[in-house]
């Protein structure tokens, strides 16, 4: 027969598996019975709409076969099975789930340790077997599939005889060595212990025949006896109380089930009682997916009804700013037997996703007051999507997601929520400031912030492209309104400071039209300003817009992109442009300098390129020199 071989990358996995030296072994039965579990799912499924599946649960069982004459140990269930090409797609490749996402953390971590943490899958057979077979016979078809594989050189594959539809998995163990004891797994002792330990809460009964004494009758002897028994509890951890499941358990779970390494930052295990009963186990993750800010990225939470999986990932059950939390929700109220499409204008799911969208709120709410340093890992990871969440939809879930929101304060040089900040507001103080930019080391040099800073007002320091749009979307927290420190007025003038500054610029009108002249096009107006502080000049967009705004339309879509006014500052009280008020009359030419030097330095000041460097250096140069 002709021998086939792995795909390429598979190979690698297997040889993985094969050749670690390895403390968990132990976990290939987990991922075999998993296998088997998610394989009656799937038959329970089809037998919701299909009578023709006829199996009653009592029927559906995993069972576990130990041979210790042959070395075998066996795991049969009667599930959907898999037809030829499902054979070759499933076995022959690692196409998905558990066995990619476990070879690309392999790759980012060299730690082989995460093996025992993750669902490894089918493959992880082989870390305790020399050779494994597969008999299965996919449900309405005919024909029955045997698989045969030693590992290392590919797999054979060949017509069989089976009656009823299913899988069996034999696996022949490897001969025990000086360390390891194979021969352990075919242990009735072994195996009970390991499926309590990895495989309690599988929804299916596990069997096995097992070996008990009794009493003979009349007589005072022991004879013993086989006898198949269910080793599993069978109760899913979301159904068992709250006050009965450790942390580790959870935890484990959540590996296990969404592919982590990492433990969750928080779990919430809730259930609800009323118009629609439900459990839900949900887990706030502590690091984004690799693909979490892309458009591949699929959220959702498994969605289970009256102990059948009827959609892995339910998206309707998320609002989209909480997407990153995984979880399970099992309703015994959701209608059956419809199909998943009309499940999605499904009344009762409405209601479950708003109550679980208030536990969630409420649960990131205590993390953020109580374990600060949990809350800014999560906040680091999801941080983002939470403010994506506000600004979308014309703000229309800002109340969901405001009170969420981090931002770095200026004055505390750490984050602050936006009531930690209104809060903390100085006598007087009557805006929330804050700035926009790339650079948080610029931002914080800002007159405009120095001004504030001097005053003791505190400024919110944004660094991320969407926090342009938020203040926008807010207008107002707490009855306070945002205030561009960067661009918009301060509101700190007095009135007399106001017509002090008016009478000011009545006094240089002269100057100020030599210096637009002077520049051009290249602004678009140009003012005195008295909120510069220590600095000559400052550059500032026209009204409503930002620098920040143009650069990131620069970025994202070019065609729309547009050039935003740009208006020069000027502090009359600063000795460089005292210096160039008297150069004006003295030596025009060399004022037209000076100011265009002026004019650089506010660009520079602002963020923003400089379009000719050279005859800036050459301005510099001639100051120097002069
Ligand atoms: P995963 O279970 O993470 O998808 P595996 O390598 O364990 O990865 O299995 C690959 C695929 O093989 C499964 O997704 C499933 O389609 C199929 N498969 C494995 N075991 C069984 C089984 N007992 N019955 C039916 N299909 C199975």
């Amino acid at each position: 027969m002709e021998k086939l071989q792995f795909k390429a990358e598979s190979q690698r996995l297997l040889d993985l598996m094969i050749n670690s030296i390895y403390t968990h072994r132990e976990i290939f039965l987990r991922e075999i019975i998993s296998n088997a579990s998610d394989a009656m799912d799937k038959l329970a499924y089809i037998g919701l709409t299909d009578e023709k599946v006829g199996l009653s649960r009592e029927d559906m069982a995993i069972t576990i076969t130990r041979d210790q004459e042959a070395r075998t140990l066996t795991v049969s269930d009667n599930g959907i099975g898999m037809d030829r090409e499902e054979l070759e797609e499933n076995l022959g490749t690692i196409a998905k789930s558990g066995s990619l996402s476990f070879k690309q953390s392999m790759e980012k971590s060299e730690d082989v340790d995460i093996i025992g943490q993750f669902g490894v899958g089918f493959y992880s057979a082989f870390m305790v077997a020399s050779q494994v077979t597969v008999i299965t016979k996919k449900y309405g078809s005919d024909t029955a599939w045997k698989w045969v594989s030693d590992g290392a050189e590919g797999y054979t594959i060949e017509e069989t005889e089976k009656d009823a539809p299913g899988t069996d998995i034999i696996m022949v163990l490897k001969e025990d060595t000086e360390d390891e004891h194979y021969s352990d797994f075919l242990e009735e002792y072994q195996i009970r212990e390991l499926v309590r330990k990895y495989s309690d809460y599988i929804r299916w009964p596990i069997r096995m025949e097992v070996t008990k004494s009794r009493k003979k009758e009349d007589s005072e002897e022991y004879e013993s006896y086989t006898e198949m028994e269910t080793l599993n509890s069978m109760v899913p951890l979301w159904q068992r109380a709250k006050k009965d499941v450790t942390q580790e358990e959870y935890d484990q779970f959540y590996k296990e089930k969404f592919f982590d390494y990492e433990k969750p930052l928080r779990t919430i295990h809730t259930s609800a009682e009323g118009a629609v009963s439900f459990k839900a186990l949900l887990y706030i993750p502590g690091k984004a997916p690799y693909d979490y800010y892309s458009k591949d990225f699929k959220g959702g939470l498994q969605l289970y009804s009256a102990g059948v999986m009827i959609m892995d990932r339910c998206e309707d059950l998320l609002p989209d700013y909480f997407s990153f939390v995984r979880g399970i929700v099992d309703s015994q109220d959701l209608s059956l037997n419809i199909s998943r499409e009309m499940l999605q204008h499904d009344r009762q799911k409405l209601i479950i996703a708003r109550n679980i969208e208030k536990k969630i709120k409420a649960e990131l709410l205590d993390m953020q007051e109580k374990d600060r340093t949990s809350y800014e890992k999560f906040y680091a990871a999801f941080g983002r999507q939470l403010k994506y969440g506000t600004v979308a939809d014309y703000g229309a879930h800002k109340d969901a997601t405001q009170d969420l929101l981090l931002f770095r304060s200026h004055k505390q040089g750490k984050l602050v929520s936006l009531k930690e900040y209104v809060e903390a507001m100085a006598e007087g103080q009557e805006k929330i400031y804050y700035v926009v930019g790339d650079s948080l080391d610029r931002l914080e040099k800002l007159p405009q912030v120095k001004t504030l800073a001097d005053k003791g007002y505190d400024v919110l320091i944004c660094t991320e492209d969407v926090d342009e749009f938020i203040p926008n979307t807010l207008r107002t927290y707490s009855e306070k309104s945002f205030c561009n420190a960067a661009t918009e007025d301060l509101g700190l003038q007095t009135e007399e400071e106001k017509k002090e500054l008016e009478e000011k610029t009545q006094q240089l009108q002269g100057f100020l039209t030599f210096v637009k002249e002077s520049l051009g096009e290249r602004v678009k107006e140009v003012r005195l300003s008295d909120a510069l502080g220590s600095y000559p000049v400052a550059m500032v967009p026209e009204a409503g817009m930002s620098f920040e705004m143009e650069k990131y339309m620069k970025r994202v879509d070019p065609k729309f992109a547009f050039p935003v006014g740009r208006i020069l500052e000027l502090n009359p009280e600063h000795e460089a442009v005292k210096k160039t008020i008297d150069t004006m009359t003295a030596d025009p030419v060399a004022a037209r300098e000076q100011i265009q030097i002026l004019m650089y330095q506010a660009q520079l000041m602002a963020g923003l390129p400089i379009e000719d460097p050279a005859a800036y250096t050459d301005l510099i140069c001639r100051l120097i020199a002069r």
